[in-house]
């Protein structure tokens, strides 16, 4: 198994992950991502969305706005109960999450069950704990002309500035409940139907930590799944099932690294009444991938009460009138691209010197081909690389140059970044027309025409 240390120096190295704000010094809980990172992200967001909208006749795409009214969040429960139990050390005043501190330690824990565990402080090393408290993990901000003062001000300016908070989205699926009645009114779908979005999500998290896995901007992709009542036992199955699809077909993730954890009722987010998390084996060893929940029709009944609106749908065919229930897969894209880079991650020996090689499935790699002329300062294998160069572009898109070093070096690179093949115009190709291609992870060199490619 290799170590998360290897993968986030090869992210560096090789541009796909870099610390956020790397030129101040960083920002805990973010991440930016370099060239080939994001052309990474973008084929795995592009592919999810074709495997659960464009394929599918029962799924439809949303974009809804990051800031949303703020009765969405009082609705959907997540400003009185989307918090993490946090603790004080009365040493050092650090502050961690009272359930990451040890192993066993749910989020529900009491404060005196906590202390009698006599968990030592991570900084300071002492056991001396404040009460645990619940810590909301919405980031929230104003909305239009609120000065600093009014805060400070007279009734009237506090109450303004009160009112003009908002939270940047904790999740993208409020942004799907909410046009529920939208896509319902316009698309009129059969049931059971799907609606997704992908999106950025917001989460002030206690202590971001292990890389991507837990930071504090992520990007979703979620579906509300509406089903009739009586029909989600079927219908959380049958989404479960997509999902190892998705991951194991589409992914191409390694499936004795992924493991169905069913999420019991103490530990299950507050809309829930079954959760199944999808954990996966990363290098820091397992943690949740994705889960699917099924939420009842507790979001559109709270949307439905709050909004004054009605929720129900008729069917078409039977007259029938209820609210559906909804199945909820979730998944971050982070985690998923992490998965991704530690199924492909190896190191190996290729003719008896070890190298590093990210076996990435060829439709995900950045880059699908790297054209390069054998040597540099032959003018007649330039032009005849260019020339195969621009066809492969014109036919694949991602398709990358390199002249670089010599051409062990070129390969040792392209290995590193996940190219599956390097084709290479040498002194043969003026001769015959033919190219070599090397082979990413078989390092096996074999000669055809270009237009074989
Ligand atoms: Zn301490």
């Amino acid at each position: 198994m290799n170590s998360l240390e290897d993968i986030v120096s090869l992210c560096k190295r090789r541009g796909y992950i870099f610390p956020g704000s790397d030129v101040y010094g960083g920002m805990a809980g973010t991440w930016d991502f370099g060239p080939l990172g994001v052309a990474l992200k973008k084929k795995i967001m592009d592919k999810w969305w074709k495997f659960f909208v464009e394929d599918r006749e029962d799924i439809y795409g949303v974009d809804a706005a990051i800031l949303m009214n703020p009765k969405t969040w009082e609705a959907s429960g997540h400003t009185a109960t989307f918090s993490d139990p946090l603790v004080e050390c009365k040493s050092c005043h650090g502050r961690f999450r009272a359930d990451k501190l040890a192993d066993g330690i749910t989020e529900s824990v009491t404060t005196d069950a906590f202390k009698a565990l006599n968990v030592k402080c991570p900084t300071c090393g002492k056991s001396d704990w404040g009460e645990i408290r619940q810590f909301n993990m919405m980031f929230s901000t104003h909305v239009g002309a609120v000065l600093p003062d009014d805060e400070a001000g007279d009734e009237g300016a506090r109450e303004r500035a009160k009112k003009s908070i908002a939270y940047l989205r904790p999740e993208t699926a409020q942004g799907i409940f909410t046009n529920y009645k939208n896509v319902v009114d316009t698309i009129y779908p059969d049931m059971p139907f799907g609606i997704a979005q992908q999106g950025k999500a917001f989460r002030n998290e206690i202590s971001p930590r292990d890389f991507i896995l837990r930071d504090r901007e992520c990007s979703q992709m979620e579906i509300e799944y509406f089903v009739h009542p009586g029909t989600w036992e079927e219908n959380f199955e049958k989404i479960l099932k997509l999902q190892h699809e998705f991951l194991e077909g589409e992914m191409g993730l390694d499936s004795s690294k992924i493991h169905e954890y069913e999420v019991p009722a103490e530990d299950r987010a507050h809309y829930s009444k079954r959760t199944v998390d999808i954990e996966f084996d990363y290098p820091n060893g397992k943690e949740e991938l994705m889960g699917v929940a099924y939420r009842t029709d507790f979001d559109l009944m709270n949307i439905a009460k709050a909004s004054g609106k009605n929720m129900e749908y008729r069917d078409k065919n039977t007259g029938e009138t209820y609210v559906p229930h909804v199945i909820e897969p979730s998944i971050g894209v982070e985690r998923l691209i992490l998965a991704v880079l530690s199924c492909a991650y190896a190191e190996d020996e290729v003719g008896g010197s070890k190298r590093v090689v990210l076996r990435l499935p060829e439709d995900l790699a950045p880059y699908r081909f790297c054209v390069s002329p054998l040597l540099k300062n032959k003018p007649e294998l330039v032009e005849k690389a260019h020339e195969v160069y621009a066809a492969l572009r014109a036919k694949y898109g991602n398709v990358t140059w390199d002249d670089s070093g010599n051409i062990g070096k070129r390969y040792r690179k392209q290995d590193e970044i996940g190219t599956p093949k390097c084709v290479v115009i040498d002194f043969d190709t003026l001769e015959d027309g033919t190219v070599t291609v090397r082979d990413r992870d078989t390092a096996e060199q074999v000669r055809v025409q270009p237009e074989e490619l």
